[in-house]
């Protein structure tokens, strides 16, 4: 399939857009979406860019029974000098795809999906805003369509990706959140799904979120399922800890999601001679750290909010208060350079954004 087959049908009205100042997450959506079907024996077919519109479903469709779903999430940039950046989206088509294997949805050309989003966001450059810590918010995803109750994978697919103006995750400037250790529910067990962006993991998180959030925390820190001991994931963030000099993650175990911001991290740590582990760390590890007064910083990583740094962590009728519950000289400093290479205002010493070509090759159809 080459980007000739893409066909682009512009709506005929344009909505109007957010100020940048009132952006929220994932509520305003640009005018137009990317389609592309899958059958059986036609395999992935008719990529299209359409105007954004609901989409008609049979009520009988696999993705409302049984959950056969996967997603991604990532930002493109615009640069005070007008251009169009996307940060390492090869890694979300590559992720995208292992999510599909885990799903037994059939996989995506990662070069040809990444190719048809740059051709969508050239679509709808003016819907990336450019105020400081605003982008465009990109959703790719695929769902099952086969009208059968049957337990089964399905015979067809959309996948579709939408786009979202969004604004600063951090309207005050960056600043730590309070964090409610779950013992009770679990994210994710290894062999299940947690390696994979799909939405049940995330229907399997709302309870425990409700829970914490009545007690006043407005993340959970997750648990292995086995013993309830190792550390996994924050919210839908993967965790760091700095201990005595060392940054810390967990080590990818079979049931933590590898995120892209997670990758990145550990790679600009390495890059910068600060020594980072992955490994193993059991909630004992961190409040033995904080008792002898080695707990320097915690922090969430993520698309959404880049670094979200931890405060306090309240676990077994105990506050932990890290830093005082202030943001952290390391946490500050990753949200800086990551962003800061991210929107192009820093030097990319690693080769990982992307540039969003300006040519526009392809017939409109209308
Ligand atoms: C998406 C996600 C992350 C973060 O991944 P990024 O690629 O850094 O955005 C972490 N944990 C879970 C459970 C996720 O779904």
């Amino acid at each position: 399939m080459n980007l000739q087959n893409i066909t682009i049908t512009l709506s005929e009205t344009k909505k109007e857009k957010p100020q940048s100042d009132q952006l929220e997450f994932g509520k305003v959506f640009t005018d137009h979406m990317f389609i592309m079907d899958f059958s059986t024996g036609l395999g992935w077919h008719d990529p299209r860019i359409v105007p954004y519109q609901p989409i008609t479903m049979d009520p009988a469709s696999m993705i409302f029974h049984y959950g056969q779903s996967v997603f991604e999430g990532l930002k493109a940039y615009q640069t005070d000098d007008g251009r169009v950046l996307l940060f390492r989206p090869e890694k979300n088509f590559r992720r995208l795809n292992q999510s599909n294997d885990r799903l037994c949805i059939p996989e995506l050309d990662e070069e040809f999906v990444l190719e048809a989003l740059k051709k969508l966001i050239e679509v709808e450059r003016e819907w990336i805003p450019s105020a400081e810590g605003t982008s465009l918010y990109i959703r790719p995803f695929i769902i099952s369509t086969e009208p059968f109750l049957g337990v089964h994978p399905s015979s067809s697919y959309k996948f579709m990706i939408i786009l979202s103006p969004v604004g600063s995750y951090y309207k005050e400037g960056i600043h730590p959140v309070k964090i409610a250790v779950e013992s009770k529910y679990v994210r994710a067990v290894n062999g299940g799904t947690g390696t994979a962006k799909t939405g049940g993991n995330y229907a399997a998180s709302l309870k425990a979120q409700e829970v914490s959030e009545k007690i006043g925390y407005s993340q959970v820190l997750w648990l292995d399922g086995v013993e309830k001991k190792y550390i996994e994931e924050v919210g839908s963030m993967n965790v760091f800890f700095k201990i005595n000099g060392e940054v810390i993650t967990p080590a990818l175990n079979g049931s933590i999601l590898e995120g892209v911001t997670r990758t990145s991290i550990i790679e600009l740590l390495k890059h910068w001679n600060v020594p980072v582990t992955e490994r193993k760390i059991s909630m004992d590890d961190v409040r033995q750290a904080y008792l002898d007064g080695t707990l320097e910083e915690a922090f969430g990583t993520g698309t959404a909010a880049v670094i979200s740094p931890i405060g306090e962590f309240f676990w077994n009728d105990e506050k932990l208060v890290i830093n005082d519950g202030k943001t952290g000289e390391l946490s500050k400093k990753l949200f800086d350079t990551l962003t800061g290479i991210q929107t192009g205002k820093l030097a990319d010493p690693l080769g990982w954004v992307v540039e969003v070509s300006k040519e526009n090759t392809f017939s409109v159809a209308r």
